[in-house]
């Protein structure tokens, strides 16, 4: 089976945590890396986005990663629309030259959807899109999100006309089907995971001896800085904690120019956090577990988390998590047993579960050894044997019909 993947913003390759680069990104680099350790040949297709990069680079054992030329290598995500008919063309050329054929397109994100629609109906071949985000999605949870004027037509078109749509929970599933009007047989639901062996308790203390902490609680967000992760409601809420001068906030991810940083640095300014809040930029993540053990509690705020990768790293660590319930977030967080499931937008709750949380290390202990149990049941493998079955579903079904003889 060759399949062919494309995510013409997302480059796995990328810092996962800076600009636009997240949880899509790491679920790609694990899916192709599973499906190949399964005999599947994949080649991921994506936009070339540093003059220094190769254009064709071996990720694992039957997986190489394709750089194809469309427009300047910086570019926001949503520049990129203008673009797609040039990676639609770059792509039908360099799978000509190279004379490959593909028994089916996997595609991550709208505008990867959008060129996927074309070549699955050019290559006859099934299309099997998942959107991560949906702009319907992102506006209930902050109506103020604005996205480009083709996005929510564009993805009714891409789930109406896929062989099948994956999402990561039964609530996007719902929202594809109610908002796009898709039939719920196309629409399969297959959680992402977590890589256990790497995210895995450790002892606390070398954990923070390493980072060089002090004795302070430590409270850890770890992220894209967008205003749909809510961190300032974070903010709030720590700032409204008593003990203020024996905690400290962690913040990993985010890119350094960009202006949510600068808001959220305004803020801690003006909030008076500067000896409280430490803005740790992007983090490689095979770095990552020391900063989930090191931590007491990790908060994800967010006003809407497709999944929430985030939170089932730190739980896999061992660590109680206070999440918004929102997305995949309760399939994450078991509210009172892991962690704590807070309505978004709610700095009062949030502080108040902080509190707890920190007050009661017994509490905490308990949680986190609860949380990394939870976890284990939500590996990677079992995402990518779901993904492969669904795949070769799909393949059988569109493969000739067997002529049966009259009288059979
Ligand atoms: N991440 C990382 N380094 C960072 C920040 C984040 O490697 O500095 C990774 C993190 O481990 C997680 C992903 O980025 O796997 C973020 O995924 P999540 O689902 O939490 O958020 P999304 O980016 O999808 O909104």
């Amino acid at each position: 089976m060759r399949i062919a993947f494309i995510t013409v913003h997302g480059c796995p390759l990328r810092q996962a945590g800076d600009k636009d680069s997240g949880g899509m990104n790491i679920y790609i680099l694990e899916m192709v890396k599973r499906l190949a350790a399964r005999g599947v040949k994949v080649d991921v297709f994506t936009r070339h986005h540093d003059s220094l990069d190769p254009q064709i680079v071996t990720l694992a054992q039957g997986v190489r990663l394709v750089h194809l030329p469309a427009g300047p290598p910086s570019l926001d995500k949503n520049g990129v629309y203008e673009l797609l008919p040039i990676f639609v063309a770059q792509m039908r050329r360099f799978c000509i030259l190279n004379k490959l054929n593909y028994d089916l397109i996997s595609t991550h994100y709208w505008l990867s959807g959008l060129v996927g629609m074309r070549l699955a109906f050019e290559w006859d071949v099934p299309h099997v899109t998942s959107f991560h985000t949906m702009a319907e999605m992102k506006r209930r949870g902050r109506p103020e999100e604005i996205e480009i004027r083709q996005r929510d037509a564009s993805e009714s078109e891409i789930a109406c006309s896929a062989a099948s749509v994956v999402v990561w929970t039964e609530d996007e599933k719902e929202a594809i089907v109610n908002y796009c009007g898709v039939d719920p047989v196309n629409v399969s639901v297959i959680a992402p995971g977590v890589d256990l062996s790497r995210f895995r308790p450790m002892s606390q203390r070398y954990s923070r001896d390493y980072l060089g902490y002090g004795p302070e609680k430590n409270i850890l967000f770890v992220g894209r800085l967008e205003p749909l992760k809510g961190i300032d409601n974070l903010f709030r809420a720590v700032a409204s904690l008593e003990n203020l001068k024996s905690i400290t906030l962690s913040v990993v991810g985010g890119d350094g120019n960009s202006q949510e940083k600068s808001r959220l640095e305004a803020l801690v300014q003006k909030m008076q956090l500067n000896q409280t809040v430490h803005f740790l930029g992007p983090i490689p993540q095979e770095e990552l577990p020391i900063h989930y053990n090191a931590a007491d509690v990790c908060v994800l705020p967010s006003y809407y988390e497709s999944f929430g990768l985030a939170a089932l790293e730190a739980a896999a660590c061992g660590k109680p998590v206070v999440a918004s319930e929102v997305g995949g977030l309760p399939a994450i967080v078991n509210h009172g047993r892991t962690g704590y499931l807070v309505p978004p937008k709610r700095m009062d709750v949030i502080a108040e579960r902080l509190c707890e949380l920190l007050e009661d290390d017994l509490l905490r202990g308990q949680m986190g050894a609860a949380a990394r149990i939870q976890a284990e049941s939500l590996g990677w493998d079992s995402s990518a044997d779901s993904l492969l079955r669904c795949f070769k579903e799909l393949i059988e079904d569109t493969s000739e019909p067997v002529i049966s003889l009259a009288g059979d």
